[in-house]
Parts: C-alpha cells; structure tokens; sequence
C-alpha cells in the first residue's frame, strides 16, 4: 500500500508528560473550526460560516504558518484561514478551472502539451491554500494514486515517447513518504525519453521538517531535477524555511518560485518586490506570477489583469532583472499558459518603451 509518512504531530505524542504535550501543541497542524477559534485566528461569530467552509473544502495551518500570522488579515492569514466569503460563487468560475479533469487520459495524469505532462501522485498539501485552483480535489484523505493506477500512469508516460518531461504536482509530492517518493523517481528513471522531472512544493516552507536527509536522498536521480517552490510572500521564508532550501540546492537541485498574484497578500508594488528579491537572494529563480484560476469561491483574491501588469511594469528596471517572472495565464478552458505582459514593443508603429516608461523608436532592430 501506497503511504504518507506520519505527521510530525503523532510523532510529538506523549500523553503522559505535560511539557511533551505543550511541544505536541507547538507543533500541531490546525485543521478544525474548533482549532481555529481555539487559536484565536477566528471569532465566536465566524463559526458557523467556517464550519459551512470547511465541510466543503480542505484546511491545514502548520505551525510555522500559524507562528507568522500576525492577524487574520494579513497576507499570511489571509492564504490559509477559511472565511465565509468563500461560500460565494461567482458566474465566472469553475470547479475545474484548468480542465485537468477533461485532459487526463489515466487516473493521475494530466497533458496539456506534447513534451511534458503533470503526474499527480496524491492530493495532499501541508496547508490548504484558500485559493487553491483544485481546491475541489485536494485534502488530507484524498487523492493517493494507489499502486495499480500508478502502473497505470507509469505505463501510459513509457508508452508515449513524445513526453520528454514529467511534472510532479497533486496535492503536494514532498508530503509522499521517502520510500514512496524514491520508488516512483526510480520508476521514472527507468524511462529512457524521460530527461527531465519537475517536482512542484509548498513543502520546504510550509513543512520544512520534512526535508530530510532520507526525502533528499529519495530524490535522487540522474535526469535533471527541478524544483518549483509555491510562495506568495517574503514572510513565508523563515529561517526553518531557508535551510531546508539551502539543503536542497546543496544537492544540486535548481530551484524555481511560483507564485499567485494575490489580493491582500502580494497586490503591490512592495510585497512583489520584496517576495522576488527574497526567492533570487536564495537562489530561487521567479519562474511564473499565476494570475488566479476562477475556482470556486475565491473571488476575494482576484486581481484584474490590467493592475497585474502595472504591477510587474513597476519593478522593470528598478530591481534586478533575475527577479522577474514570467506573468501568466492558465487560459480557462485547458487551453495552456499565456504570457500576460506587460508589452513594450508596438510593431505597427516602430515604437519600444523602456524601463522609465519613455517611447523610442524601434529603428532598425
Ligand atoms: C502548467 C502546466 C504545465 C507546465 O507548463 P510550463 O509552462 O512548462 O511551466 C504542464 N502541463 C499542464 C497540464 C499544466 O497545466
Ligand atoms: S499547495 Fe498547491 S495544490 Fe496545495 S492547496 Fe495550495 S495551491 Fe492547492
């Protein structure tokens, strides 16, 4: 059977002695209303829409997410905490945003383009983001693809030769036990036009305790790795958080940051800059800023498309280019990614815009 390595709070269990059981506590994961209100990151008043909320979707705030949250509203709380507005559905959005489920020839596969393709190994995260675009599917007890239909998934990866790159996401793959994780890199070594892995994580920071030496060496390969790093504020890097990252790119595993843009939580100018320089100043490289999925109940967080690109057109220039991604939009409908700007060049007109914002000429280029 398939497993999930046991939670660091059953590890922290000694019921018989009072100081083990307050570190039981520190390292709890909050995961019930009852939890929330017991930790004061929701009030009396609140309890009933969050019960409503929780019914439907997934909550889990590790504790090094619950040390950084200074108020519910901040942009730690705010990606975490379940709120009533989230029993709000907008017209515009879709339980399966991206089509995953439309695009999946086999349980736990997921292809959109001809080199690569996602493989989704479980469902499971260490915190629930509240704009999780597959906020439908994920959760502590679902989605752990079981031994026949990773054969399944194995096979279909071997059987299509075309696919040079396979992407591990669910859920969050770092959350599988070693042993797990080790048999399913093994598995995908032994695909010859398999070159390359990508292993999207929330885990290093969310988790950090959970980069081992044993998940560092389950890791092992010959293809190039990758790691793509969630996170969507500067605060999110603790120092836990830092050297598990630093442990990772000690073995030589480039690693790249991911990030939603997000109301409340990294909407301006300031926290986008802070949050890239904090991911280059760790040698991670900001890969993609998603402009958010219309899953179900998130409306809270969006940010129209307009502001997204004033907002990367702001640090153009002024901060360090390696702290730039790519701006981007999962085209509703499963249609891929598109890049979202902000433009600088007008063929028509011959005419470029720099950094400061000043039109040229194009001339001759
Ligand atoms: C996002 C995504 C990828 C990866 O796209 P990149 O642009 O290579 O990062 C691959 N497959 C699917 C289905 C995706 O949604
Ligand atoms: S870590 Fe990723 S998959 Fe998990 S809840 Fe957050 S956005 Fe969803």
């Amino acid at each position: 059977m398939p497993e999930i390595s046991s939670s660091p709070d059953a590890r922290h269990e000694a019921p018989s002695q009072t100081h083990a059981r307050k570190a039981a506590r520190a390292q709890r994961t909050l995961r019930t209303p009852g939890d929330l209100l017991e930790s004061g990151l929701i009030d009396r008043d609140a309890l009933a829409d969050v019960t409503r909320v929780s019914q439907r979707y997934a909550t889990a705030i590790p504790d090094v997410f619950r040390a950084l949250i200074e108020h519910p509203d901040d942009p730690i709380g705010l990606q975490v905490i379940p709120h009533a507005d989230e029993l709000i559905l907008s017209p515009d959005e879709d339980a399966d945003p991206i089509a995953d489920d439309a695009l999946s020839p086999v349980p736990g596969i997921v292809r959109r383009y001809a080199d690569r393709a996602l493989l989704k190994p479980l469902l499971v995260c260490p915190l629930y983001c509240r704009f999780c675009f597959r906020r439908e599917h994920v959760g502590p007890d679902g989605g752990l693809l079981g031994d026949d239909d990773l054969d399944r998934a194995l096979g279909w990866l071997s059987d299509h030769a075309e696919i040079r790159e396979v992407i591990l996401t669910g859920g969050d793959p770092l959350m599988l036990s070693p042993r797990r994780l080790s048999t399913i890199m093994a598995r995908l070594n032994a695909i010859p036009h398999v070159t390359t892995i990508r292993i999207h994580s929330r885990v290093p920071l969310a988790a950090p305790e959970r980069v081992s030496g044993e998940l560092l060496d389950a890791l092992e390969t010959d293809r190039a790795l990758w790691l793509a790093l969630h996170a969507n504020h500067a605060r999110e890097f603790t120092q836990a958080g830092d050297a598990a990252l630093r442990t990772i790119i000690r073995r030589g595993i480039p690693v790249l940051g991911q990030s939603v843009l997000l109301r409340g939580v990294n909407d301006s100018s300031a926290a986008l800059e802070d949050l890239f320089r904090a991911m280059v100043e760790r040698r991670v490289k900001p890969y993609y800023l998603h402009q958010l999925d219309r899953a179900p109940g998130t409306a809270r967080f969006h940010v129209p498309i307009e502001e997204g690109r004033a907002l990367l057109a702001s640090l153009r220039g002024r901060v360090t280019g390696l702290a730039w991604p790519t701006y981007v939009l999962d085209i509703p409908g499963g249609h891929g990614k598109a890049p979202l700007g902000p433009d600088y060049v007008d063929l028509d007109s011959g005419m470029i815009i720099d950094p400061s914002g000043q039109t040229h000429a194009l001339g001759a280029a």
